[in-house]
């Protein structure tokens, strides 16, 4: 089978390999100059070495993009690393910490016992939340946001403002009060609940997200070596857009230099961006981009529907400021909290060490960044800057040689209780699409993105083995 599939983030790439490995002919068409969509490599001006677009962190839980990294020769264990689940403040503070060598769930109940910076009380609730969510199958009041569901389990606000929102923020890019606490729960069992400790690692790339699995795609693509033995094929087209989809009816089509079809009469797609026929399209930008591709194809059963759903995605940005420094910086642990404080322009709500060898360059990340987009970026620098300095505890940071401040507009959608995912499938014969936000249980995550790419897969080719 020949299939299309349009856009090369985590998503669209997973569906190819998962394809070709498969046996199909996949043609993947990218409408930027590098792969990995939100989570890929930029050259940013001001910089002296190629960064990301945003600081990414992994979880030991995301067994899907571990998966597909194996099988396309990049091995996790080098290019990650692993940290114990843990989450401790720039200022020294506050710090709490999985205990490695207890056994789930033991090495996280025991981690909020010895937690530092809280008191009996804020203990006693995070346990209590905890075994709540494990007795009740991690299930959270129906359309209940994260907010209602602390208030709900009577959480402490010095919990709620060290722990339960900071962790809200980062991992959903959503604020309390508007985050829905069934994605939140669902996070929660697969990393802190679940029976594999490992599961709650932190897994920070030691490469720029580019390099760490897309780069060897497109290579192992080019090479014809991504599937040798059962005949897959991918293509990759970077810098070619995807406008519109249309159907064909390939019976009168003698001309379309096609010899797959599959059957007379077979209806196949045919894309704008390059006149190609394909058994079925798998098309997985943001909603905004696949609304638009979508939009494009007649009206049908249920398709108005459809594209109503992706209407209703709103989006929130996430910015990161990378700093060179004159002098190496090392922080312990590499990943820290800073506390936000937007009347003083403290706008950080993380601290990572960069992949620089020499510790020469940190990431602050600000999820929720619509306040940060709208001052002036010097302005905004300056003011994080200044924090950094005042929070962070033990060395101080040595001068700032170069910065970037990347903000992403449309970085991840608002994960609010009641949105309606579609699956993969679509009202459209032969379409189909994935990404983070499609129904994956997942907030829009790394995660939620391969399951979603392979998933898609799987069910064009469990669909096309019917047919035949
Ligand atoms: C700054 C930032 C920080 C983040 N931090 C984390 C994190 O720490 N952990 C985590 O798990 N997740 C994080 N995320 C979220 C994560 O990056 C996304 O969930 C994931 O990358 C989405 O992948 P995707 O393939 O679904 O979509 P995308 O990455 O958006 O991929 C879609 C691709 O399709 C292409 N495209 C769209 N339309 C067309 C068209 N018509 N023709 C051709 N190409 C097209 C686009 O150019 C894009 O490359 C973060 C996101 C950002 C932006």
């Amino acid at each position: 089978m020949k299939l299309a599939i349009i856009g090369g983030g985590w998503a669209g790439l997973s569906a190819a390999v998962t394809a070709t490995r498969l046996g199909h002919h996949a043609d993947l068409y990218e409408s930027a100059g590098v792969l990995g969509g939100r989570a890929r490599s930029v050259d940013a001006p001001g910089l002296q070495q190629r960064t990301d677009n945003g600081q990414h962190i992994l979880l030991g839980a995301y067994t899907a993009t571990l998966a597909l990294m194996r099988e396309v020769g990049a091995d996790p264990d080098t290019h990650f690393l692993r940290l114990p689940l843990s989450v401790r403040s720039a200022d020294g503070r506050f710090s709490m910490r999985a205990w490695p060598g207890l056994p789930a769930p033991l090495h996280v109940a025991t981690g909020l016992l010895t937690a530092r910076g809280l008191g009996r009380r804020e203990k006693a609730a995070a346990l209590r939340a905890m075994s709540l969510l494990r007795r009740n199958g991690w299930k959270t009041p129906q359309d209940a946001t994260v907010q209602e569901w602390l208030s709900l389990t009577l959480q402490p606000r010095a919990l709620q403002d060290l722990l339960w929102k900071p962790l809200c923020i980062a991992t959903m890019n959503t604020p309390a009060d508007q985050a829905c606490a069934q994605l939140f729960a669902n996070v929660l069992r697969d990393s802190v609940g679940a029976a594999d400790r490992q599961a709650a690692q932190m897994l920070i790339p030691r490469k720029t997200l580019t390099e760490l699995w897309p780069l060897r795609v497109e290579q192992l693509a080019a090479s014809g070596t991504l599937c040798p033995d059962r005949g897959g094929r991918l293509e990759i087209f970077r810098t070619t857009t995807v406008r519109s989809l249309r159907y064909v009816d390939t019976r009168f089509n003698a001309t379309a230099g096609d010899s797959d079809t599959s059957g007379p009469g077979s209806r196949r797609l045919q894309l704008d961006a390059s006149g190609a026929h394909y058994d079925a399209v798998i098309v997985c930008g943001n909603t905004p981009s696949t609304a638009q591709v979508l939009g494009s194809l007649p009206t049908t059963t249920g398709s108005e529907h459809f594209l109503k759903q992706l209407d209703r995605f709103e989006h929130a940005p996430i910015a990161t400021l990378t700093l060179e420094l004159a002098q190496p910086w090392t922080l312990s642990p590499p990943m820290l909290m800073l506390h936000e404080d937007r009347h003083r322009g403290h706008f950080g709500q993380w601290l990572f060490q960069g992949q620089d060898p020499q510790n020469k360059r940190v990431h602050v990340v600000i999820s929720d960044a619509a306040a940060l987009q709208a001052l002036p970026r010097k302005l905004a620098v300056a003011g994080m800057i200044t924090q950094l300095r005042e929070q962070v505890s033990g060395s101080p940071m040595p001068d700032v040689l170069n910065h970037a401040l990347i903000i992403e507009k449309r970085a991840t959608f608002l994960a609010v209780p009641g949105l309606g995912r579609p699956g993969n499938a679509t009202p459209w014969p032969g379409v189909w699409v994935a990404g983070d936000w499609t129904n994956t249980g997942y907030p829009a995550v790394l995660e939620g993105a391969v399951r979603s790419g392979r998933d898609a897969a799987l069910a064009v080719h469990a669909a096309a083995s019917g047919r035949l």
